[in-house]
């Protein structure tokens, strides 16, 4: 559950606005990352490893056997307010091998029109991003914490997080991944049942229930802040590593 220490602070990510801004190939000052990068691996983290059942031990998803019964579960949901407004329901995509697992905050407009995650801007640069590390989209599992778009995209409120949260949990232990990418405050701070800033919470390498989590600025906030670029850079570059290790 998402209990005491539990947030819904918003993150840098959670505070950016949609943005019409061109996306740019890559920084101009960042070279591709490469898996010969060396340099000491981030050092532990935080451990959040809240027992099995406790979340939903009585919601329908526990009984969820794979990723497309827990997305036929998101779809018909009505948990919380925001499946009123919604176009489609967003359950994330991807293999259900896949060894990463990408977690922002929730679905956008585009997202909304289309059921897909991460397919606006924001998720041309993911695309790209993940690219630079030689690890094609169609390769990762892409979600969000929330799996309905919130009003004006707002971020989502913690009772939303605490109703949608059942599914994130069942797809990570479906998909079993060698490592998590949170990105944003919202998605790392929900993962990590922390309320430590981004900032904090970076370069370190934290435990969901013992899979890794490296946290990262979310897309959206690289395109309405470059400076976030390189730390981003660094941060997919140490994500590459640990996915290699
Ligand atoms: Fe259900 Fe999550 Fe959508 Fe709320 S956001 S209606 S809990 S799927």
């Amino acid at each position: 559950m998402l209990g005491g220490d539990a947030v819904v602070a918003p993150g840098p990510a959670a505070s950016a606005p949609p943005t019409e801004e061109p996306v740019p190939d890559r920084a101009p000052d960042v070279p591709p990352a490469t898996a010969s990068d060396d340099g000491p691996l981030p050092p532990p983290g935080l451990v959040y490893d809240p027992p099995p059942g406790d979340l939903f031990a009585t919601h329908p998803v526990a009984r969820a056997g794979d990723l497309e019964a827990v997305a036929t579960l998101v779809h018909a949901c009505t948990r919380c307010r925001l499946c009123e407004g919604r176009t489609h329901a967003v359950p994330g995509e991807g293999p259900t091998d896949a060894r990463l697992v990408v977690v922002g905050e929730g679905p956008g407009r585009t997202e909304d029109e289309t059921g897909r995650p991460f397919v606006g801007k924001a998720g041309e640069l993911l695309t790209r991003i993940l690219g630079a590390i030689q690890l094609p989209r169609e390769q990762v599992f892409i979600c969000n914490v929330v799996k309905c778009r919130p009003p004006e995209n707002r971020p989502p409120l913690y009772d939303e997080i605490a109703a949608c949260l059942p599914y994130l949990h069942r797809q990570i232990e479906l998909l079993h991944p060698k490592l998590i990418l949170a990105m944003g405050g919202t998605a790392a701070q929900t993962l990590l049942d922390t309320k430590q800033s981004l900032g904090a919470l970076r370069n370190r390498v934290h435990r969901f229930r013992g899979f890794p989590v490296l946290v990262t600025y979310h897309p959206a906030a690289l395109l309405r802040n470059p400076n976030w670029k390189r730390p981003t850079w660094d941060d997919v570059r140490i994500a590459r590593r640990l996915l290699d290790s």
